[in-house]
């Protein structure tokens, strides 16, 4: 009884997760949709893997030393006491699942897409959610650069097509396990060298992954930065050729990209390319994309030598900048009047949307007037009218809301009527 009298709390969505509400929702399908149309025409398949994984995974993928693993998984011990993590970035998974299946097995490049909410125990704020998604393309399997180039073309393609205004394309090579270890050498010995001044989370990364300082927000940590030695004179020839075979086929593209020595990204994996797209649109959060190469990721997981790159897009991100608009399709409401329309309105409808005519029928007892105004409130593009008269003689009452002319029309012209005036 007591509880009858207390009043209810409602619950809230979790902090740093957001609901896509209808006709948001519309825009987002829209968006899906323009993924699938051309990741597919590149070749790319839809690969789905569960939104759980052993948390090694990505420990032993993603990194150690990396910002995600260190601070913004969401990790948990289930009932039988195995430690599992939402995923935070969708690469580890790709790469379990093609070991697991033996996808390798099949004829290569394999090339792979998904879109789907990611999670990153993250301080929330404006562009930064706790469950976001992301559009990630995986390409496995495949060695040459002018890859590299393809993959930077996709995501060019498609963020042209949903208009999201103008991005930079920055490039840059990270070296791989031949050249990076001098490098990081040298990067190690001017980072301790000016460690005091350096931001207390700069410090540990000096000595543990001293590229991580690259990806720090904090000003004095990025002006010191900028005195450290760079990556591209250390390049080996096999590295410093890729790199400029790369840039040699974006100029081909005809794409601009600017090159960025210390564009490192925040994920331990990645080897020879790094690229990122920005917009000029956002403010701190502008990367919308982030990409690389990883060629050794496969072999680190107990699996065949299989170089690999691939991307992830922040979809809140290109959405907030994308101009891509939820058109509202035209859809008839059907009033009726008295029980003996109102079963034969239920056919009606059914009828019509067989024929692929949205219809809605609510129920609830109103008078026309009413009803009208209801449509009109809804946005549905006509009204038809269902009377017991018109139900008996098996013509009706059309009324287009746009021009708010009324005709009557045979049930056998009804299908007509709602297509032609779809087009
Ligand atoms: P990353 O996997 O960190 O390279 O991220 C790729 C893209 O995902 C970024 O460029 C962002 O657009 C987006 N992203 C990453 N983390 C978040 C987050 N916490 N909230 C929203 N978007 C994010």
């Amino acid at each position: 009884m007591s509880d009858e009298k207390t009043p209810r709390q409602p619950v809230s969505g979790i902090k740093g997760t957001h609901d896509i509400l209808p006709p948001d929702s519309a825009v987002w399908q829209k968006l899906e949709q323009a993924v699938r149309d051309i990741f597919e025409l590149y070749g790319y398949r839809e690969i789905r893997t569960p939104v759980f994984e052993a948390t090694e995974l990505f420990e032993k993928g993603t990194g150690q030393t990396s910002d995600i693993v260190t601070k913004e998984m969401y990790t948990f011990t289930d009932k039988g006491g195995r430690s599992v993590t939402l995923r935070p970035e969708y690469t580890p998974s790709v790469a379990r699942a093609i070991i697991e299946h033996r996808l390798y097995l099949e004829p290569r490049p394999l090339r792979y897409y998904f879109v789907g909410p990611m999670f990153r125990y993250d301080r929330p704020q404006k562009g930064r959610y706790r469950q976001f998604h992301q559009i990630d393309a995986e390409v496995f399997g495949e060695t040459d650069a002018a890859i590299d180039a393809e993959l930077v073309e996709m995501a060019d393609r498609l963020f042209r097509r949903i208009d999201v205004g103008e991005t930079e394309i920055v490039i840059n090579s990270v070296g791989d396990r031949n050249c990076r270890p001098a490098y990081l050498l040298d990067l190690r010995a001017a980072a301790e060298a000016v460690a005091p001044s350096l931001c207390p989370d700069c410090q540990r990364k000096a000595a543990a992954n001293p590229l991580r300082i690259f990806d720090c927000k904090v000003e004095a940590c990025r002006e010191l930065a900028k005195s450290f030695p760079e990556i591209t004179g250390y390049l080996c020839a096999e590295c410093a050729d890729h790199f400029h075979r790369l840039r040699a086929h974006l100029d081909a593209d005809g794409i601009r990209y600017r090159v960025e020595p210390r564009l490192v990204r925040g994920i331990d994996y990645y080897t020879r390319t790094t690229f990122e797209m920005t917009t000029t649109k956002l403010g701190a959060q502008n990367a919308i994309l982030g990409g690389g190469r990883y060629d050794d990721l496969m072999k680190d997981f107990g699996g065949p030598d299989m170089p690999a790159i691939g991307f992830a897009i922040g979809v809140e991100r290109l959405l907030s900048v994308a101009s891509l608009k939820a058109e509202s399709r035209p859809f008839v409401y059907l009033a009726y009047l008295g029980d003996e329309a109102k079963i034969r309105a239920v056919e009606l409808a059914r009828s019509l949307r067989q024929g692929g005519v949205e219809c809605l029928l609510e129920f609830k007892e109103r008078g026309l007037r009413n009803q009208l105004a209801r449509a009109s409130k809804l946005g549905a593009a006509w009204v038809l009218i269902a009377g017991e008269e018109e139900v008996r003689k098996g013509r009706f009452q059309v009324k287009d809301m746009r021009s708010g002319l009324q005709r009557e029309a045979a049930r056998e012209e009804l299908a007509a009527i709602f297509g032609r005036s779809d087009s």
